[in-house]
């Protein structure tokens, strides 16, 4: 093979430039970036010709260097964060994002975002005001408590608490409640970051409450109580309720703190789910501070949400730690459209996606997986395709334990393994994340949107999903 000849053949970048195709990236994409994709690519292709043999396949990558061109152009702004579907049947997948927030509710937010707001300003007076100010009325309003703020997420929350009201001195924690969290936030460890001291009382099965009226002295300055929200000691247990904790603590003159994990706002009973502790009842028991997660059970954005006695919230406002842990804007206006939801209890399950997920009907998630199947019925010479009964989780360490009633449409490739089967619904233009179960590709479809059911439908008739030749 002649490689001068080669080189030669490669068009001079000004001739490139003038090309209809190159000239229609540039109008989209701005000259710069494509200088940049024509130069990486015409470099790729002269060492491609310096190290080959073959002057077909050299000719081949001279005729689609405009492709090659356009391709990595595109590849520079394509994101890498994507929208994916979730088909896993898990309603609060931490590695999908937790909770889904209603595109009305972000629309909204995006309005206010991309313009000035009120964030830290109060318009009646002029004067500055505060970020917690948007949302603060409506928890007090839906949980009960005097006052309210938001931090940057739960792990946050219970940061700044124990440094605000016991840095230096003692906490009294039962030893069955020393959780560790996903993501390595364990108590003992957010205690000593705090700078607080853990005093462990009881053991891992049973606490009294003289356990923790022994372990009171002059160094104590609170009482936490820690939900096990991520798993369950059963058996010969016992436990002290938060009400006995707030008699313990008020003849000591000290407060007790809750921290309730997932922040449940309505009663899950009424829907057929397991009773989850709810903050209106932990205030109304008497707690000081609660604190709970924004996207766990509560279906709002990324927050840690504190309630409770007015006393205790200005400390914790006062403290240095809230100003590196303080919630953004985009937050702020998320969750006063969230908790504006739950002024109705109706509202709510109807409009936040977490909560309509979780309370959605067997029947009608079997409905869905019904009319999924149907879509892909046309698959069948590839693939067995049948309905299966499944369990959904709620996941976020919340509720563990507990299946929903649930409805998959079950694959089965003929000529590809089931792990090759959910690698390419992976590789797909909107990722479809399933599980396999007996070799089996399992869709459940309560964590499935009605558009996301013609989304998948859509890929698996454009795309070669069951075929053997298929080698992406
Ligand atoms: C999830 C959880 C946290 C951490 O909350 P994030 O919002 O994820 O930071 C802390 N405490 C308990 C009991 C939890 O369940």
């Amino acid at each position: 093979m002649d490689r001068n000849a080669m080189y030669r053949r490669i068009p001079k970048v000004d001739i490139l430039l003038a090309d209809d195709d190159i000239q229609c990236l540039i109008e989209e994409y701005s000259r710069e970036v494509v200088m940049d994709a024509v130069r990486t690519q015409t470099d790729a292709l002269r060492r491609f010709i310096g190290r080959s043999e073959d002057e077909k396949s050299v000719q081949e990558r001279i005729d689609r260097l405009k492709c090659d061109i356009r391709r990595t152009v595109e590849q520079m702004y394509r994101p890498n964060m994507r929208r994916v579907i979730n088909a896993t049947g898990t309603v609060l997948h931490t590695n999908l994002g937790r909770a889904p927030l209603n595109p009305r509710h972000m629309q909204r937010a995006a309005e206010l975002i991309s313009g000035y707001s009120n964030l830290e300003y109060h318009l009646e007076s002029g004067v500055r005001g505060e970020r917690y100010a948007h949302f603060e009325k409506l928890l007090c309003k839906i949980t009960g408590a005097e006052a309210a703020m938001a931090v940057n997420n739960n792990a946050s929350s219970v940061l700044l608490i124990l440094n605000a009201l016991a840095h230096g001195g003692e906490v009294i924690v039962s030893r069955g409640e020393l959780v560790e969290i996903g993501g390595k936030f364990r108590i003992p460890d957010v205690m000593k970051q705090s700078n607080a001291i853990l005093r462990e009382v009881g053991t891992t099965n049973k606490t009294h409450p003289e356990d923790y009226e022994e372990a009171v002295t002059e160094e104590t300055k609170a009482i936490l109580k820690v939900h096990t929200s991520n798993y369950r000691i059963v058996g010969f247990t016992e436990s002290v309720g938060i009400e006995q904790l707030v008699s313990i603590a008020e003849k000591n003159g000290l407060p007790v703190i809750q921290d309730l994990g997932s922040g449940v706002l309505i009663n899950l009973e009424k829907y057929g789910l397991r009773h989850e502790p709810t903050v209106q009842e932990s205030v109304k028991k008497g707690a000081d501070l609660v604190c709970f997660s924004g996207d766990k059970l509560l279906g709002g954005p990324q927050a840690g949400i504190i309630v409770g006695k007015k006393k205790y919230i200005d400390m914790l406002k006062r403290n240095q730690l809230t100003r590196a842990l303080r919630i953004d804007k985009f937050t702020a206006a998320v969750l006063e459209l969230v908790l504006q939801e739950y002024l109705s209890e109706e509202n709510a399950v109807r409009n936040i996606p977490v909560l309509r997920m979780i309370t959605k009907p067997y029947a009608e998630v079997a409905e869905d997986a019904k009319c999924m199947l149907k879509q892909l019925e046309h698959k069948k010479n590839l693939a067995d395709i049948t309905l299966q009964p499944c369990e959904s989780q709620i996941g976020g360490g919340s509720l563990p334990l507990l299946g929903i009633a649930s409805m998959a449409v079950a694959i089965r490739p003929k000529e590809i393994s089931a792990g090759e089967l959910e690698r390419r619904l992976r590789h797909l233009p909107v990722p479809v994340i399933a599980r396999i179960v007996n070799d089996h590709v399992l869709l459940d479809m309560r964590t499935v949107g009605k558009d996301e059911m013609g989304q998948i439908a859509e890929q698996f008739a454009e795309h070669r999903v069951f075929e053997v030749s298929d080698n992406r």
